[in-house]
């Protein structure tokens, strides 16, 4: 917190579409007087002993504040460097990916009512990087789980639920297959559960889970979903579509000293530059940090704003169906703040 009263938070505004709906969330802050004062760095990659890395001053930046909002960043494929996304997590170990999916009122999917939260382990199992050739058409690559990364993300889940009042923490796996890997996490788990007796526990295996939720999702309402890596990845999407896609979609990537709030799509360099992009989704992941935060009241009134602009549908950008620019539904919510 800053002499006037703001907290500074580090502002990645990200590739493509970023500047366009950073600058929209900028707007909608000002109007609503949060307390919150940017700090606009730059992680363009640099090569440190030949890694990619971070430019110090975006670490520093980072680990000063504790909180950053990040845009997304193109990750060129096959380049022969690892993404910037995966580094910023290695980086501050953020290591838990926290992802809510909640219907939006005014925008129909075929499924009304969706609430979910769902908890990623951020850092390991099959995203660990370990892959080789045995032999010429046999590549190997490892999966790893270990008990610490696991309790790690548990705990988080459990605190999470309480913090959230959800009563019930459920784990999804397949250990049944996965026997040692998913077995450890789905043991820790047990462990962890005894620390918490006021939240239920229980698990699932993912397929089951697949299967459930696209039926009726709406039992998931009144729990936190806890799970390895790649599940967490594939599941949260699934969530996302339930909802009406990545557009609308928010994020948190939870570590113990630093936190990154990002929406969950990407640059969409197919309408960059042209005022089209749709900026709900780095929106609601800025009332995520807010909430994170404290700073709740801002959080429910933005949020508000934001909510019955789009459940009044008269201005959508095209990603809904709409004709609005950018701008236009920036306004939209500023005139109902
Ligand atoms: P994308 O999410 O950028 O785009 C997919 C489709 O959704 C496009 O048609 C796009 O126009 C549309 N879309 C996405 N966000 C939108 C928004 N806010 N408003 C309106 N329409 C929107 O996915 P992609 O094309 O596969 O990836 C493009 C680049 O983004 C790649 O370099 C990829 O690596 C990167 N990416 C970054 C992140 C991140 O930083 N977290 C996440 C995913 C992808």
């Amino acid at each position: 917190k800053d002499a006037s009263g703001k907290y500074t938070v580090s502002l990645i505004e990200g590739d493509g579409i970023g500047p366009e709906i950073a600058v929209a969330v900028k707007d909608i802050f000002a109007a609503a007087q949060t307390p919150i004062a940017w700090e606009p760095i730059s992680v363009d990659p640099i090569l440190k002993d030949g890694k990619t890395a971070i430019p110090d001053a975006a670490i520093e930046s980072i680990k000063r504040n504790k909180i950053a909002l990040k845009g997304p960043l193109a990750t060129p494929i096959g380049k022969g460097h690892v993404s910037l996304n995966l580094t910023l997590r290695r980086t501050f170990n953020l290591f838990a990916n926290l992802r809510p999916c909640r219907s939006v009122a005014g925008f129909k999917t075929p499924y009304d009512g969706v609430d979910t939260v769902l908890i990623r382990e951020n850092t390991e199992g099959e995203y660990s990087g370990i892959e080789h050739v045995v032999v010429d058409g046999v590549v190997q690559s490892i999966k790893l789980i270990t008990r610490e990364a696991s309790e790690r993300v548990l705990r988080y889940a459990f605190e999470q639920a309480r913090a959230i009042n959800r009563k019930k923490v459920r784990v999804v796996h397949k250990a049944t297959i996965m026997k040692m890997s998913d077995g450890l996490f789905l043991n820790t788990a047990r462990e962890v559960a005894k620390d918490f007796p006021d939240i239920e526990f229980d698990a699932e295996l993912l397929d089951n889970t697949c299967l459930k939720m696209t039926t009726d999702p709406t039992p998931y309402n009144d729990k936190v979903l806890v799970m390895p890596n790649l599940y967490g990845d594939i599941l949260s999407d699934m969530c996302a579509g339930l909802i009406g896609g990545l557009g609308l979609t928010p994020s948190g990537n939870i570590g113990d000293e630093c936190s990154i709030f990002e929406a969950v799509h990407g640059s969409a360099p197919d309408i960059a530059g042209k005022g089209l992009a749709n900026p709900t989704a780095l929106l609601l992941s800025s009332m995520m940090m807010l909430r994170h935060m404290g700073l709740n009241e801002y959080a429910d009134k933005i949020e508000k704003a934001a909510f019955d602009t789009l459940a009044e549908g008269k201005v959508l950008t095209g990603d809904l169906g709409g004709k609005a620019s950018t701008k236009d539904y920036t306004s939209a919510i500023i005139d109902r703040l």
